[in-house]
């Protein structure tokens, strides 16, 4: 079933969540024992991130260096078949721009749609460690907005490959939204000009980046209403769990802390008490959120349980 659907059909705020595929020679059971403690609160879809090829340089004697492209987190396709299979729950797997040219792009939705797979979130990706900064496929795609188009085409049976009859697909298309704007956008203003493209384009709903201060989705949602984006906005979540966050999450997906937090994340010593802290706010901010009416709840889990666990025994 497509994610808006859930989103339309639902009395009260839904329950989803974001895991990873394993690295890669880990087996899938521990995506298993990371979804298992969560059913309890009826997930309505689980996202599967994608996980572009990296690069690394191999000695093959004589001095020389072989470049080999690696996938450290394979098998995102595969996890949410297997999630389908196992949980009957839809399965949301990421697809990303970078590294797909469009053909792969095509076999890739095609793949999908066999599997019965009804939901794709669409994202550019972010750059890999050997770029300084986001370099697209050379028959590829640069934003998401044209990957969302191809997926809508894709959903009018306009494909590629024109010698071969194929149905129409019919995704339901997520897209990805920033509260305190994406980390290469001008201004708040142009960010969300293109995030409004991405909807004309055809994503039907929007998933936010973790935000720590609730203000920030709050005002995010009204200024897109101002834009004229009126799709379901559903709110990221991320429960902070150790020292290494406190540095790394702002550094990384480009999000302030705001001051009550900072204050209390001075004060933690060990990891355990920057859990405790993360528990209790991820609690705080998913209760207002619910209060508010916001149409579901998406936690970032990095495939533990533990933590969004006890958030949702307080709230789901
Ligand atoms: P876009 O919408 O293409 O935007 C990228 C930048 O370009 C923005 O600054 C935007 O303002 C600008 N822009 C957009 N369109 C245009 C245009 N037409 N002309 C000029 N500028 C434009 N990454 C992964 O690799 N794998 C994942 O599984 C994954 N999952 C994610 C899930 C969520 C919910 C979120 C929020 C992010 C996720 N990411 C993932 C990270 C994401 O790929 C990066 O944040 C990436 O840098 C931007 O992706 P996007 O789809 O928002 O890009």
């Amino acid at each position: 079933m497509k994610v808006i659907d859930h989103i339309k059909e639902a009395k009260e705020t839904l329950f989803s969540f974001e895991i990873l595929p394993p690295l890669k020679g880990k087996n899938v059971q521990s995506i298993f024992d990371g979804i298992d403690p969560l059913m309890e609160f009826k997930p309505k879809f689980i996202n599967v991130t994608y996980h572009r090829e990296e690069y690394i340089y191999k000695e093959r004697g004589q001095g020389l260096l072989e470049k080999i492209a690696i996938r450290k987190r394979p098998g995102t396709v595969g996890i949410c078949a297997a999630i389908m299979n196992k949980y009957q729950v839809d399965a949301v797997p990421h697809l990303i721009c970078g590294g797909f040219s469009k053909e792969e792009t095509e076999n890739a939705l095609i793949d999908l749609q066999f599997l019965g797979i009804d939901n794709v979130l669409a994202l550019r990706g972010d750059s890999i460690k050997t770029e300084s900064s986001f370099r697209p496929h050379e028959n590829g795609h640069k934003y998401a907005v044209e990957l969302i188009n191809q997926i809508t085409d894709m959903n009018k049976g306009t494909y590629l490959m024109d010698d071969i009859q194929l149905e129409p697909t019919d995704f339901c298309i997520g897209a990805a939204g920033y509260p305190e704007k994406h980390f290469e956008a001008m201004n708040l203003s142009t960010d969300l000009q293109y995030l409004k493209q991405k909807v004309e384009a055809g994503a039907e709903y929007i998933v936010t980046q973790m935000f720590f201060d609730n203000k920030k989705y709050f005002d995010f949602v009204e200024e897109c209403k101002k834009a004229g984006i009126n799709v379901p906005i559903i709110p990221g979540i991320k429960p902070l769990k150790s020292m290494n966050h406190i540095s790394f999450l702002p550094k990384f997906f480009h999000i302030d802390f705001p001051d009550e937090l900072s204050a209390e994340l001075l004060k933690c010593k060990t990891n355990d008490d920057v859990q405790a802290l993360g528990i209790e706010w991820a609690i705080n901010q998913s209760k207002e959120l619910k209060k508010a009416g916001v149409p579901c709840i998406h936690y970032y889990t990095m495939s533990k349980s533990d933590d969004v666990k006890l958030i949702a025994n307080e709230i789901f």
